[in-house]
């Protein structure tokens, strides 16, 4: 008995299932062509995902950077907030860009 990766939810499952127990993929059926277009659409997806989190990390930068220059009061838990949605926006969305780089390595 082997543990492989389902397909088509990534998930690790025994060779033996002939259906993934996570997605019901029925792995009695897989063709070559058809792990090819489940691999494109898994790697389309988790691109989507990657984009949509640098998306909201620039928001969340752009937000705080906003907002830091509307307050005058270094004191106040809104001035704290904005510093730090600046530094986890920014730190976030350089996690990503190095994210969606090796992603994009992967595939060639
Ligand atoms: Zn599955």
């Amino acid at each position: 008995m082997a543990i492989i990766k389902c397909p088509q939810c990534a998930n690790n499952i025994s060779d033996k299932h002939k259906a993934c127990p996570h997605c019901e993929l029925d792995m009695t059926e897989l063709t070559e062509e058809k792990l090819h277009s489940l691999n494109k659409i898994r790697s389309l997806k988790s691109n989507q995902t990657l984009m949509t989190h640098q998306i909201i990390a620039m928001l969340l930068f752009l937000a705080g950077c906003f907002s830091y220059y509307k307050l005058d009061d270094p004191e106040s838990p809104q001035f704290v907030a904005a510093q730090a949605s600046i530094v986890i926006g920014f730190v976030w969305y350089i996690v990503n860009r190095i994210r969606i780089i090796l992603a994009k390595r992967q595939k060639y």
